[in-house]
């Protein structure tokens, strides 16, 4: 027995050694890699107050360190294994993670639950098993692009966005009659059916119930964005999968065929294959990658293998005559993300202010010392909700499973009151689940 003690000790240590000085080392290439892009953007913005679009795509640009992708952002602390299994202790000691209650009227009426739309009209088999038109599209790196957009360039549109928040950052969406699903999960459990915290409330629509999406956007790889029988589900159907990069090779292996990945300030330009087919005309739609502060994976070994993002999806003007394509922001799905000063403004600057619907986060953010780099709060919620000038926030990724400290209401409560506060708790509070709202 001693004899094992002593092998598993030295074992251990033998690794921790080697892990540490790597962690160190991805600190400092992190590190002179800001200082170095810094230095650029002190000649290109001389003063605060300028932000230019070379200066945002050096700032913003991806990061790679030892073959994994990291986040150049002076806001972010990684995350070492001591940090993350330091977390994973003290949650053991915590008595009523999440203050969920256990009396499940009292849980309904903290969390109602409503049946989508399409689930209860009266041909909902048609809306749900009519398989969707495989999409035209093509990459454009908007990187090469160096105009920003200003307001009077863009257009309003008047089709109204519909959203449906499914728990956690699945979102199914409705413009016209496209169809984009965001972040798919439809399990019982975080890791599948049978493996990871439960769900607090059931699923408004089972998997069965959504009708085919035309686009599905994972923001990230991690197992409360994407799950197996989503892939399942539509991975060999035409639905589009938009993935960030260093992601669709995996996506492929998991069973997926019409995959497109995007590294930040690339863009995927969709229409239908068919000007006759009525499923959107011949409207266009482009949806950007977009930087974002968090990580990826789901063990020790495949950590930030791939990008992080989050997705602005923008409309295009089908009635315009001009050369020039003009798109108006629609949809910002944020995913996961820390908040970073001067990310949304540059965003906006980008592409224009004003998106009509922006699906924030909001919970996950306690302890804030341990989360703050990877997720917002309420209160970063609202500011990027005013940086970005959106029209309309939803707060999601909530009330779904019980992944950290704060009550699982509280992100809810927190935004609205703040939103109320604010002036603006008409146009800024939290989704009941299945519920469609219209933009
Ligand atoms: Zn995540």
């Amino acid at each position: 027995m001693k004899k094992v003690n002593k092998y598993l000790i030295s074992g251990t240590i033998g690794l921790l050694i080697p892990y540490s000085a790597y962690a160190i080392l991805v600190t400092q290439n992190t590190s002179s890699e800001i200082n170095k892009r810094q230095l650029i953007l002190d000649k290109l913005e001389p003063l605060p107050e300028i932000q230019t679009i070379n200066g945002t795509l050096i700032k913003y640009k991806d990061f790679k360190t030892f073959g994994r992708f990291e986040n150049p952002f002076n806001e972010y602390r990684i995350q070492t294994i001591y940090e993350f299994f330091f977390n994973r202790i003290v949650e053991l000691f915590e008595r009523n993670r999440g203050s969920v209650p256990t009396n499940k009227d009292e849980l309904n009426k903290l969390m109602p639950i409503h049946k989508p739309a399409w689930t209860i009209s009266d041909t909902p088999s048609l809306l749900q098993k009519k398989p969707v038109a495989p999409l035209n599209f093509k990459i454009i790196d908007e990187s090469l692009i160096t105009d920003g957009i200003e307001d009077n360039e863009t257009f309003r549109d008047n089709k109204p966005v519909k959203n449906t928040w499914l728990g956690q950052s699945c979102n199914f969406i409705e413009h016209g009659n496209l169809k984009i699903l965001t972040d798919p999960h439809f399990s019982p459990k975080l890791f599948g059916k049978w493996l990871g915290p439960k769900r607090i409330t059931e699923m408004p629509a089972s998997i069965d119930e959504i009708p085919t999406p035309h686009v599905i956007v994972v923001s990230h790889n991690h197992p409360d964005h994407m799950d197996q029988i989503s892939v399942d589900k539509w991975g060999n159907t035409d639905a589009l999968w938009i993935v960030p990069k260093g992601l669709k090779k995996k996506m492929i292996n998991k069973g997926c065929r019409n995959v497109v990945e995007l590294n930040w300030w690339e863009a995927c330009e969709i229409s239908t294959t068919d000007a006759k087919n009525e499923d959107f005309n011949q409207t266009k739609y482009r949806i950007s990658c977009v930087p974002a502060m968090h990580w990826s994976g789901r063990s020790l070994l495949d950590a930030n293998q791939s990008l992080w993002c989050s997705f602005l999806i923008r409309v295009g003007d089908d009635t315009a005559k001009s050369d020039k394509p003009r798109f108006s922001p629609l949809v910002y799905h944020a995913g996961d993300t820390g908040y970073v000063k001067d990310l949304a403004p540059r965003i906006r600057q980008r592409y224009g202010s004003g998106v009509r619907l922006a699906l924030l986060p909001c919970g996950q953010y306690c302890p804030k010392w341990h989360q703050r780099s990877r997720h917002i709060d309420p209160e970063e919620a609202i500011k990027i909700t005013r940086e970005l000038r959106a029209k309309n926030t939803l707060g999601v990724h909530w009330g779904t499973f019980t992944l950290s400290g704060e009550p699982f209401r509280e992100p809810k409560e927190k935004l609205e009151e703040l939103a109320a506060q604010q002036g603006i708790r008409d146009n800024c509070y939290c989704p009941e689940l299945g519920k469609t709202l219209e933009f």
